[in-house]
């Protein structure tokens, strides 16, 4: 077996609108580690996009689904519910922190967790608007494309979009965009476009994702409550990419002491196993109708016995923890790179624990994106044995998502791998 030849039965089989990735087709992986087709190793800095917080094949989470094959695997728990469906929504509920009780909601996809957090909000406010940020990224269902503030490639030719949601622009110092320029654009959205006494939820990630691995600080994420409550809006925190350990904390937001009504939840909430959630206000939760949520595959018994390994792995080996530590490490090293002149590629580096992003720019002081150098590194990095995985508006982000659970020799590897590829380009 080749990486080519799939290469060319992939291009004639599968629809051009997902993007082709990497010439590498993976045979097996564990932990931070994958090997192709062909037998070569790479080290996993992508950690299937945010998926693999507890590392490829968790020994933990293999033993809890495996037994869980040799019971049953599907039933709809819509039709006939089962254990790891309640045990998982009241360790949710005890987990995700905020005013009690609290209720969850069950999903497959992360935009399916958005949408319906979404709902969730109109069904308990009987109001219409929602506003997102610039920038954002919520997914690729016809709600979250609306939600989502980059056009290309998410949104080209898939309109009309639905109507009522708002975006106003994310706060980034790196580029000149304060907290306060922020917060007057919402101020000028409620007194121009959207009175807020018809706006059913804000939704923001704590941590920019897909925009870039922007940061909102703790003062922004405060403001967004504040007005919130003085408005009477649902405040939807999206921890998609930043929930379970990633930033340090089990959950972004906790850095900003906020508590949000609805949490939605996807990605490594099941280490690899489809799964989504929505987790908030029991009052808000209950507001729609028996029926008016859920969804076939909606809490699969695999999916939600692979949760509770997950969560239980997280704070056995405390990768809240580790991921402070190799946040440190990891930025650490981006930031002594930036400072060399051979480097002056490296325009920013920032954190928040360890869900890091160098942003690569023509030189330093321009700050002039630089796409294509980011898309040669990733390509170089590949050739080295590291998978890379970019972001951002300008495409220029390279950001880290390796496994709380990869060695420090394994992280300084694939940092090693990062060094040397940018001195070679
Ligand atoms: N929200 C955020 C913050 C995300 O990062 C993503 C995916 O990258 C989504 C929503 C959509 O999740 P999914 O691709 O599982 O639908």
């Amino acid at each position: 077996m080749s990486n080519q030849s799939f290469v060319a039965r992939r291009e004639a089989a599968v629809s051009r609108g997902i993007s082709a990735g990497l010439p590498i087709y993976i045979d097996r992986a564990e932990n931070a580690e994958m090997w192709d087709v062909e037998g070569r190793r790479f080290i996993d800095f992508a950690g299937g996009i945010a998926v693999l917080n507890t590392g490829h094949r968790h020994p933990k989470v293999m033993e809890a689904v495996k037994a869980q094959l040799d019971r049953f695997t599907h039933t709809c728990a819509m039709v006939t519910p089962y254990d790891s469906f309640v045990e998982l929504a009241e360790k949710l509920n005890a987990l995700v922190p905020g005013p009690t009780p609290k209720k969850t909601a069950f999903f497959t996809t992360g935009a399916e967790a958005v949408e319906n957090a979404v709902k969730i909000a109109r069904a308990a406010t009987g109001r219409p608007a929602v506003v997102a940020f610039s920038g954002a990224f919520h997914g690729r269902t016809l709600l979250g494309m609306a939600l989502t503030g980059k056009v290309v490639p998410y949104k080209v030719g898939f309109g009309p979009f639905p109507a009522e949601v708002y975006h106003v622009p994310f706060p980034n110092p790196y580029r000149d965009i304060s907290v306060a320029d922020s917060l007057k654009a919402l101020d000028t959205l409620f007194k121009s476009d959207v009175d807020p006494a018809r706006v059913a939820a804000i939704i923001v990630e704590p941590v920019q994702g897909e925009g870039g691995f922007n940061i909102a600080s703790p003062e922004f994420l405060q403001k967004l409550r504040a007005l919130c409550d003085q408005h009477g809006i649902v405040f939807v925190v999206d921890e998609i990419q930043t929930g379970f350990a990633r930033t340090g904390k089990m959950f972004a937001f906790e850095h900003a002491g906020i508590e949000p009504d609805l949490v939605t939840m996807a990605k490594s909430l099941a280490g690899g196993f489809p799964l989504s959630a929505v987790t908030g206000k029991a009052a808000l939760m209950d507001a729609p109708v028996p029926g008016g949520l859920g969804g076939t595959y909606a809490g699969s018994p695999l999916a939600t016995t692979a949760a509770l390994a997950v969560i239980e792995a997280i704070e056995e080996e405390k990768l809240v923890e580790r991921a402070q530590a190799l946040g440190e490490r990891i930025a650490g090293r981006f930031r002594s790179m930036a400072q060399r002149n051979s480097l002056s590629v490296i325009g920013d580096v920032r954190n928040l624990g360890a869900m890091v992003a160098m942003e690569l720019v023509k030189d330093r002081d321009s700050k002039e994106p630089a796409a294509d150098l980011t898309k040669a590194l990733v390509a170089k990095a590949a050739e080295k044995g590291l998978i890379l995985l970019s972001c951002g508006t300008y495409a220029n982000v390279i950001r880290i998502l390796v496994p709380l659970t990869a060695s420090d020799a394994v992280v300084d590897e694939g940092l090693d791998i990062i060094e040397r590829s940018l001195e070679e380009l």
